[in-house]
């Protein structure tokens, strides 16, 4: 391809509203433009490159077994209230009318499109496991769309879901997609961490995540500095601390704590460390109030509360409801004399007392001995992982790391199956249901990934495999025939090859040229110049290092396919 006839605006300045590297490189060399948040259009070079990914993972899933579909991206409400997930997603789809005043949406994932269609054309055992994918076409309303294509507003996504007969065959299943994730991402020349993750909303029984690790990453995870373990903080368990204080606790005592409302204010007040402190914190939970309490230095993570209340309905309660189930203003909370259920994190175990809020106005009590002084429903790991917490598999100490999720693998169970009536016959006969899992990459997040986590001062550095051209082919002086035609002839030997490259024939100075070449960040730079051609020799140099070669023109194809093998 020839840059004057194609189209890569690239720009000298770091855009203002770009604020991950990854985002700023790809406007800044000309692969995508913004439409407006979170839409964005790819120009040809974006497009190459993600057509590239799109091909590691079509190969990966085909090889892996599943088959190809297309689905629409349009349906009809009606099937999202058939899962009942109309309700749990309806602020993230996006909803219109057709002209007979149907409601319809624009698909954020297909498992209720997909279980249908099973339902339907799946009968016999003979025929499965089974599983299918696309490359399509997602739309979600993001609450905050951000970072160019890492969280848009239409992404595209490949989609696979597996149909088993039993849940042995699903574990198979769900190990083939593992793997061709993993050779997915290999192939991607990404570097990524698997971690385990909540189930969440979707449903089912096992979960991983495959991370980017990156600071600019939207997700924590921990991992374990002595085995294999790795989760996502939305999940991470830890291992409590051993029993710290020893003797029998003083009574409890009412102190005076006049406008000390948070655990810093109150710590200080009273001199003590905030870990001796209880977070008493007021939930509803099937809108029936209950208590979740944490160590003073400890956040709450929802997503463990969630699951130890077995996926029942959970919201922070408002004020009013907290002023009426504790007789006391906010920040006044402690779990003394608590009429509800008092749920609390393990790790309170470890002190045997605590300082909490009294449930009456600028008042604490302290010498609080939760066996003693109240009634705990029940302890469960609530509060979220941290760095230096113990791993709850082998007891290292882990470590806090940031990820970009750029793939997502679920064992699902019988949840969307049952509501579609997904069933076949057994060889006896026997109607039973399928059991599926379910299988997502980011792939336009993946695109950009690859750049967060390759790339330097100057520009992108794509992994060959990738890569939207094979090299960049530089005319230096555009008015000196010979430099013309000779890059040409190599452009044209090395397309015979499968090496597609980009023919820099600009109007420019050769300062431009080598800046954009750095920018654009193509595996091989190949510079036809006069100078080089009056000893009929080319100069080549790979993108990531700074030695530059010359080699005899017509060695120049040969050297080029040995460099990009
Ligand atoms: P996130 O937690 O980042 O919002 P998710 O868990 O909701 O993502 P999934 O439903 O698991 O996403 O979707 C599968 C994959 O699609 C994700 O692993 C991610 O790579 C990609 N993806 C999800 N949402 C977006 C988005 N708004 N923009 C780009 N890619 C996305
Ligand atoms: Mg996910």
């Amino acid at each position: 391809m020839h840059w004057s006839k194609t189209l890569i605006p690239t720009l000298r300045d770091i855009p203002q509203e770009a604020e991950i590297p990854s985002h700023q490189l790809m406007l800044r060399a000309g692969l995508i433009r913004k439409l407006s948040g979170g839409l964005y259009t790819f120009l040809p070079l974006g497009l190459r490159a993600l057509r590239r990914v799109e091909r590691i993972v079509r190969e990966e899933m085909d090889r892996a077994g599943a088959i190809e579909v297309l689905m629409p991206a349009l349906h009809p409400r009606e099937i999202w209230d058939q899962s009942g997930r109309y309700e749990v997603l309806r602020d993230v789809m996006f909803r219109m009318r057709d002209r007979q005043d149907r409601e319809m949406v624009l698909g954020p994932t297909h498992e209720e499109i997909v279980t249908d269609l099973v339902a339907h054309q799946i009968n016999s055992y003979r025929q499965l496991p089974k599983t299918i994918y696309q490359i399509q076409t997602k739309f979600r309303d993001e609450i905050r769309p951000r970072f160019g294509l890492m969280r848009a507003k239409e992404f595209i996504m490949k989609d696979a879901y597996s149909f088993d007969a039993d849940w042995e065959g699903v574990e198979q299943s769900y190990q083939a997609m593992y793997n061709a994730y993993t050779r997915i991402f290999e192939r991607c020349g990404l570097r990524v961490k698997v971690v385990e993750a909540d189930t969440g909303a979707m449903g089912g029984s096992s979960s991983h995540e495959f991370m980017v690790l990156a600071d600019s990453g939207e997700d924590g995870l921990v991992e374990c500095t002595g085995c294999a373990y790795a989760a996502n903080l939305e999940r991470a368990e830890r291992m409590p601390p051993a029993n710290e204080s020893k003797g029998d606790p003083a009574p409890l005592c009412e102190v005076k704590t006049p406008h000390r409302r948070t655990v810093e204010e109150v710590a200080a007040f009273l001199h003590v460390r905030p870990e001796e402190m209880i977070k008493t914190l007021i939930y509803l939970c099937e809108e029936q109030p209950v208590a979740v309490l944490v160590p003073g230095n400890r956040e709450l993570n929802e997503h463990k509360l969630a699951r130890a209340l077995e996926g029942r309905p959970i919201r922070m309660a408002d004020e009013e409801t907290v002023v009426k189930t504790t007789g006391a203003p906010l920040g006044f909370a402690g779990p003394a004399g608590l009429r509800i259920p008092v749920y609390a994190d393990q790790e309170l175990k470890t002190l045997r007392q605590h300082v909490a809020g009294a449930n009456r106005a600028d008042a604490h009590v302290i010498h609080l001995n939760l066996a003693r002084d109240a009634s705990v429903t029940a302890f469960f790991d609530l509060a979220t992982a941290r760095e230096g917490d113990m791993c709850p598999r082998c007891g290292a100490s882990m470590r806090e790391k940031r990820g970009i999720e750029v793939g997502h693998v679920f064992k699902l169970g019988t949840k969307y199956s049952e509501r579609f009536q997904a069933q076949y016959l057994d060889a006896e006969g026997r109607r039973q249901t399928m059991i599926m899992g379910c299988y997502g990459i980011g792939v336009t997040r993946t695109l950009q990934a690859i750049i967060e986590q390759s790339h330097d001062e100057q520009g992108i550095v794509w992994p060959a495999t990738v890569a939207p051209y094979a090299a960049s082919l530089l005319v230096l002086n555009t008015e000196h025939a010979e430099s013309l035609i000779v890059a040409e002839q190599l452009a044209s030997a090395l397309s015979a090859c499968g090496l597609e490259t980009l023919l820099d024939d600009r109007d420019e100075r050769p300062g431009v040229k080598f800046k954009d070449a750095d920018l654009i960040g193509l595996p091989l730079r190949i510079v036809v110049s006069e100078r080089s051609l009056a000893e009929k020799k080319v100069e080549i140099k790979r993108r990531q290092e700074q030695a530059k070669t010359l080699i005899p023109v017509a060695e120049a194809v040969d050297y080029v396919r040995r460099m990009l093998s």
